[in-house]
Parts: structure tokens; C-alpha cells; sequence
């Protein structure tokens, strides 16, 4: 198996009290989430990056932790800084997979393209996307 090439970046909350490094792909997986539980805990849409395995590093006792059923019917583990309340990941259980809030990276010149999900159950009118950019 050829490793894949992943490139490390940082980043941290608003307050300065979360800070991680991460390893991305050079092209990572964006996404722009519209469902209701995003624009329930945060306020609107929100970006976020799908991680491989082991790509974060970041000092979990700064997080705090909020589990809850998504209207997937999934079970969602959200993290957040403990101090000034920033996203910082989302975890899905039944995929094993964690995704980090996008706006955290200090740099974010290397996302250049982001898919919408959860787009036709609950967008905003007035955001408009372009079907190729639609998972769901
Ligand atoms: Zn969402
Ligand atoms: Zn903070």
C-alpha cells in the first residue's frame, strides 16, 4: 500500500486555549453540512473536513463533549473548547469517522472545493449550490 501524501496544518479555537496540528490530504474532504443539528448547535451551515485515522493530535482535557441522536438516527459525539465554546470535531459512531470544523485551521488556502450534505432536508432559501456540488 503507497502512503498517501498528507500535509500538516494548524490551527486552534477562538480563546487560544485549544490548539492541534492535523494531516490532511492535499486535496481533503470538505463538506458544507445544512442539517438541522448544525444550524441548531452553531447558528447556520458549517464546514467541515473528513479525517483518516490518527491525523489529529490535540490535547483532549481541553474539550468538552456532547453526545447526542442525530436525525440520522446516528449517534453524534461533538467536541468543543471548554472555555469559549468552539466546534472542534464531530464524530459519527456508526461510520468511525471524525470530521473537524473547517474555520479552526489557521490556513485554509487548501480547501478549495466542499460538498453539500444534508442540503435538501434543511437549507437555507436563500443559499443556493450547484447540483455537482450536492451529495445529499
Ligand atoms: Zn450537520
Ligand atoms: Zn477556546
Amino acid at each position: 500500500m503507497s502512503e498517501k501524501k498528507m500535509i500538516e496544518y494548524d490551527g486552534s479555537c477562538i480563546c487560544g486555549e485549544v490548539k492541534f496540528t492535523v494531516k490532511l490530504d492535499e486535496i481533503p474532504r470538505v463538506f458544507n453540512c445544512h442539517c438541522i443539528d448544525c444550524r441548531k448547535k452553531l447558528g447556520g451551515i458549517i464546514t467541515i473536513i473528513q479525517l483518516r485515522e490518527n491525523a489529529l493530535k490535540i490535547d483532549e482535557n481541553k474539550l468538552s463533549k456532547y453526545t447526542h441522536l442525530g436525525g440520522s438516527k446516528n449517534i453524534i459525539t461533538k467536541t468543543f473548547c471548554k472555555i469559549c465554546a468552539a466546534p472542534v470535531t464531530t464524530y459519527v459512531e456508526k461510520w468511525g469517522v471524525s470530521y473537524l470544523y473547517a474555520g479552526l485551521l489557521n490556513d485554509v488556502s487548501s480547501l478549495q472545493k466542499a460538498k453539500n450534505i444534508f442540503y435538501k432536508d434543511s437549507h437555507f432559501p436563500f443559499m443556493k449550490v450547484n447540483d455537482d456540488d450536492l451529495v445529499i
